[in-house]
């Protein structure tokens, strides 16, 4: 493939140097202590890898923030990005663009059910925002109920409805948004001891909060299909067909955020695939078009688009649809058709992952939990096996964090690139990853996994 940026070969630590300190001098960086982090500077990438000035080359496990679905510059995407930015680089929504309707058309042939009408964003908490916004005027109602554990965005109303500690800094508390507790058997809220009563109280859960409410004034549900940073909680089958039941008995509009599960993640283009659940609204990002160029977007039922139909949808942005976004995306699902993508990922977590991960547990006395499907999962280290303690506590910081910042710095190390969050490391490689990479991974992770052995074996004195 075509890789004419600074090849492995060609990348000199000078220039990571002056990199790295007009980083350090000028860049705000994103839910840091600004002078507490110290990012690497970043040379190039391909593929699944990337590597810096220095001659380190890492296995990208992370995918980022698990977007790079299609792997680092994959040359049909990169130029298809340079032809529409040499065609027409920008153009405002209000306008009928080419690769827009194309865009448009694409996603919503692959969303579920009737989710015929796409609503584009510059990203993930963009999509929620409207989504919301559209749940709310459609019902005429306030409140929007949503998952602890969930992540859905840093801006006004989705950082509200995050239900995780990054919320905390930022929730005026004001927003109409209520919490409720999802499915998640491992730390069950609700003592069950299999997944199908895990399903059942998780729905009488929400049945209960609804009820208390008042459903005449509740909006909307909204929950990630697989929940995704909250450590890659696969719903027990029922679960979305319950919420979806609900929904329709109480006229509550159903949202998915498959901001991080959509695209291929899962092994499906969408998340909600795997249990034919059709919500009211899905929001998406990330792997739409791989992050190559900030797209996010809601897929809306003919339901809820006809409510706007003769009264305006208040709510947009400049950069709506944008063309090098939609172009990126155009190449980027027709890529994955073409080379099986979405398939691939399948079969790496059927064949490779699934298998390779489980027995990564059964070996490693740290390793309390594997949970996922496709290149979406999620380990969770623990002191002891048995009463299941999370190897650091929740939103653990400094000291108290040491062991999963050990266990991260091993694995960079060795050249993995992990996501670590919290007491979990993910396992979010691009849905390209071949199968010998993805054992090479493991090899790697295996390894580092030695280093979260010796603090489980400290804990237990
Ligand atoms: N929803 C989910 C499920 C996400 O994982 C994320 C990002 N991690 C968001 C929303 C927010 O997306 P963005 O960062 O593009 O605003």
């Amino acid at each position: 493939p075509s890789s004419p940026g600074t090849t492995f070969a060609d990348a000199d630590p000078a220039t990571g140097a002056a990199v790295k300190a007009a980083d350090r001098a000028h860049v705000f960086h994103s839910w840091s202590a600004q002078e507490v982090i110290d990012p690497l500077a970043v040379a190039g990438a391909e593929g699944s890898y990337f590597w810096d000035y220095d001659g380190n080359r890492y296995l990208d496990f992370s995918s980022q923030l698990v977007n790079t679905n299609i792997g680092h510059q994959h040359p049909r995407v990169v130029a298809a990005i340079q032809e529409q930015a040499a065609r027409l680089a920008t153009f405002a929504p209000a306008f009928a663009i080419d690769v827009r309707s194309e865009a448009a058309r694409l996603i919503a042939e692959l969303t579920p059910g009737d989710l015929d009408k796409i609503f584009f964003t510059n990203g993930g908490a963009e999509a929620v925002e409207n989504a919301v916004r559209m749940a709310r005027l459609h019902t005429g109602r306030p409140k929007v109920l949503s998952a602890y554990r969930s992540y859905h965005g840093s801006t006004a109303a989705a950082i509200n409805l995050t239900g995780d500690p990054r919320r905390w800094a930022s929730d005026t508390a004001s927003a109409g948004v209520v919490h409720f507790w999802g499915p998640y058997l491992y730390r069950s809220q609700f003592h069950a001891s299999d997944e199908a009563q895990e399903c059942t109280r998780a729905l009488e859960h929400l049945e209960q909060l609804v009820a208390f409410e008042g459903p005449q004034s509740v909006a909307a549900v909204i929950l990630e299909t697989v929940v995704g940073t909250g450590g890659v909680l696969v719903p027990p089958d029922g679960y979305l067909a319950g919420v979806r039941e609900l929904c329709d008995r109480y006229g509550i509009v159903f949202i998915l955020d498959e901001v991080m599960a959509g695209f291929g993640r899962t092994g499906r283009w969408f998340a909600a695939d795997h249990w034919d659940a059709v919500p009211d609204l899905l929001t998406f990002a990330k792997g739409v078009n791989s992050g190559y160029v900030p797209l996010g977007g809601v897929a809306i039922s003919e339901r809820i688009a006809a409510t706007f139909a003769t009264r305006p949808y208040p709510g947009g942005l400049t950069y709506s649809g944008h063309p090098l976004a939609c172009a990126s995306a155009v190449a980027t699902i027709n890529a994955m058709r073409d080379e099986h993508i979405v398939e691939n990922a399948a079969h790496i977590g059927e064949s490779v992952l699934g298998p390779g991960l489980r027995d990564i547990a059964e070996r490693h006395p740290s390793v309390g939990e594997v949970r996922g499907m496709g290149v979406f999962w999620a380990l969770d280290l623990v002191k002891d096996k048995i009463t299941r303690e999370p190897l650091v506590p929740y939103n653990a910081a400094g000291a108290d964090n040491a062991p999963m910042a050990d266990f991260a710095a091993a694995c960079k190390r060795s050249g993995l690139w992990p996501f670590v969050n919290m007491n979990r490391t993910h396992v979010v490689p691009p849905c390209t990853i071949t199968e010998s990479e993805a054992k090479e991974g493991l090899g790697l992770l295996d390894e580092a996994l030695s280093v979260a052995d010796r603090h489980t074996a400290a804990a237990a004195g």
